[in-house]
């Protein structure tokens, strides 16, 4: 059974995320979202918010399981015996820190994790969590961005009240 794991910070999971989340699920038999927590940015939403918001996402996929960790991804692949590890590529900005991730993670594991990258779906190609914060923190449309629930939350959080 091919199994994959895609770790991400997660806040939110916005719909960039899921396009990659869907796509994956189709090519593995299993895949694993790991939402992390010891990011070094302080998140908005706590670990436990970000898991509910993804298990919510992803309910109709029936291979996809969300799950988090703390330490070292080559730790937690080697405790539930992932080798392959799926990250998305937006730009040329995130190739230039994702290759160097992954290559840290394949010589820390022994080459036995490997990476395999995702390119975004174009029409989410603009899309970060962090952008989607900022327009909700000015009370702006995220609708083209994340579900309808997770808008609501991230309204909620900055004090917001949308109909
Ligand atoms: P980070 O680990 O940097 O906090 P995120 O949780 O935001 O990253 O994202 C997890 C993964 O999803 C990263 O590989 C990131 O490049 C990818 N990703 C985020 N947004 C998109 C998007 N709009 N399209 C494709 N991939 C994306």
């Amino acid at each position: 059974m091919k199994t994959a794991l895609y770790p991400g910070s997660f806040d939110p999971v916005t719909y960039g995320h899921l396009d990659i989340i869907k796509r994956a699920s189709l090519m593995f038999d299993k895949v694993i979202v790991a939402v992390m927590c010891n990011s070094a940015k302080t998140p908005l939403f706590t670990l436990d918010e970000r898991v509910k918001m993804l298990e919510e996402s992803v309910k109709d996929l029936d291979n996809v399981i969300i799950e988090s960790f703390d330490g070292l991804l080559i730790n937690y692949c080697k405790e539930k015996n992932i080798h392959i590890v799926i990250r998305g590529l937006r730009a040329i900005t995130d190739f230039e820190y994702e290759l160097q991730i992954a290559q840290t993670n394949k010589e820390l594991s022994h080459n036995e994790v490997d990476t395999v990258f995702l390119t975004t779906n174009l029409k989410y190609s603009y899309l970060s969590s962090s952008v989607v914060k900022e327009i909700a923190s000015y009370n702006g449309d995220i609708t083209p961005c994340v579900p309808p629930s997770i808008a609501d939350k991230l309204y909620k959080k900055f004090g917001y009240t949308r109909t």
